[in-house]
Parts: C-alpha cells; structure tokens; sequence
C-alpha cells in the first residue's frame, strides 16, 4: 500500500491511497489539473482513481467536486447529509450513480477494502475522519476536529498510518493577524487541533505496529513545520514511527506501508 499527501492545507486538501490496482483520493480541495499534476509527479497512475471519499462539506476538501463530475467517472463516498451540502454549495446534482453513501461509524465495504467513516467534532453537517482497512494495511486520515475525542481514539488503534491534524500553534494564534471571531472558531471545540492537542491525541494512538505519522492540515499563518514536528516527536520519542509534515504546496509519498 502507498498512501500520498497531494496537498494539505487551509488552501486545499487531498490524499491518496493505492495498492497497485486501485486509487481512493480522501478529500478533494485542490484543483482537477492540481490532482493530474501532483499524482504525476509523483509517478501515480491517474487512470487508477476510482473514487474519492468525503470528509466534510468545507471548500478545502471538496472544491474540485463539479470538474470531477463532468471530467471523470469517479464515484464519491460520502454521508447523506454531507452530499447533500456539496448538492447545495456547489449548486449541482450528484446521480446516484455517482454517490456510495456512508454512514459515520458504518463500515463500508468499497472494492475489497474496508472504510470506516467516524464522526469527528467540526463546525460541518456531518463530518468524519477515515479508518481504512485493505490487504492487511490499517490507515486512517484524521484532520478537522476541534479536539480528541474518545470516539476518535478508539478508531485509531493498531494502524501503519496516521495522517493526523496539526493545525496551529496556539500562542501564535493567539497573537496572529486573524480577526478574533475566526480565532474563536478554530480554537473553539468543533474548529482545529492544535499542536499540542494533536499531540495528545497521537499519544492515545501508539501501537508497536504504527510505522507512519504524517502531520496533517498546517495552519501556513499560525504555524510552523518545525512546531508541529517537535510536539509529536516529543510522543514518538523512542519509536521506529517514522514522522513527516505534509505541505500546501509539495506532494509528499510513503510506499510500502504494508
Ligand atoms: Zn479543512
Ligand atoms: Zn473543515
């Protein structure tokens, strides 16, 4: 299994997972043309995206929905409600043909793999993270919650691959640009992890058999690469977890997860 961060971000977020055979994307908030050119880059084949899977309804995770429906056969994994926003946003109908509905903490079955969809604390309709579960690979993508819940620990046990939000740095947000109702919302319980809440929440993760964390989601303005990195590393002190921090604008792979 290869799992790829495309891009990651308040501009735009999108990742991947292939076994070879067949490409889910979680998440499509960068451009069609932005998706062909970073899988490409990365050596992907894009003739390999089957679907893509829905966290939430905010435009850095769906904005090149319209575009894939004309240009692409893919199908979308999503929940009712959390289509239903995207119908609304976008202005557009989704065809049944095009919708494989999920209900957060189902699991769906979706060409042999098993993908879990759970409910997370976010300011959207029904928004969820990922656990994903193919040919003995355990993954799960986690961004966008206000803070760790129990229900999120518990779906993130015994994986390979933890691609996980490190939002900000409170203090600079605290002292950043941002205009104070938007640093209530992401401070607030259903906005962003911070570093140090992301670091709790990944202390509640470790197993002997997590391999991979990849930190997810970085605030450009009120974070640093550097910050997220030391917060996890303080908890992945004495592992073999292997850590890296995905980018707004760099593509970022890891092959042979399992
Ligand atoms: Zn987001
Ligand atoms: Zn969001």
């Amino acid at each position: 299994m290869r799992y790829a961060s495309l891009a990651s971000g308040s501009k735009g977020n999108c990742h991947a997972f292939s076994d070879g055979d067949r490409t889910l994307l979680v998440d499509v908030g960068i451009s069609y043309l932005q998706i062909r050119t970073r899988l490409e880059a990365l050596g992907w084949d894009l003739g390999r995206v089957q679907a893509v899977a829905i966290t939430h309804e905010h435009s850095d995770h769906i904005a090149a929905v319209p575009v894939l429906l004309r240009r692409t056969p893919w199908v979308f994994l999503a929940t009712a409600d959390t289509l239903t926003a995207i119908e609304r946003i976008h202005e557009l109908e989704i065809p049944p043909s095009r919708w494989i509905p999920l209900r957060a903490g189902q699991p769906a079955d979706w060409e042999g793999w098993r993908l879990l969809p759970f409910s997370t604390p976010h300011d959207a309709v029904d928004s969820v993270a990922y656990r994903l579960e193919a040919g003995g690979f355990h993954g799960a993508v986690v961004t966008d919650l206000g803070h760790p819940t129990a229900l999120v620990a518990d779906h993130c046990q015994d994986l390979d691959l933890l691609a996980l939000e490190s939002n900000h740095d409170v203090q600079m947000l605290r002292e950043g640009s941002y205009p104070p109702p938007l640093k209530a919302r992401i401070l607030s319980r259903v906005g962003h992890l911070s570093n140090e809440a992301s670091a709790e929440l990944l202390g509640r993760c470790l197993s002997p058999r997590l391999r991979a964390v990849v930190l997810a989601h970085l605030s450009e303005q009120n974070n640093e690469p550097d910050l997220a990195r030391f917060a996890a590393e303080e908890v992945l002190r004495g592992r073999a977890t292997a850590l890296q921090v995905a980018g707004q604008k760099d593509p970022l792979e890891l092959a042979d997860l399992a």
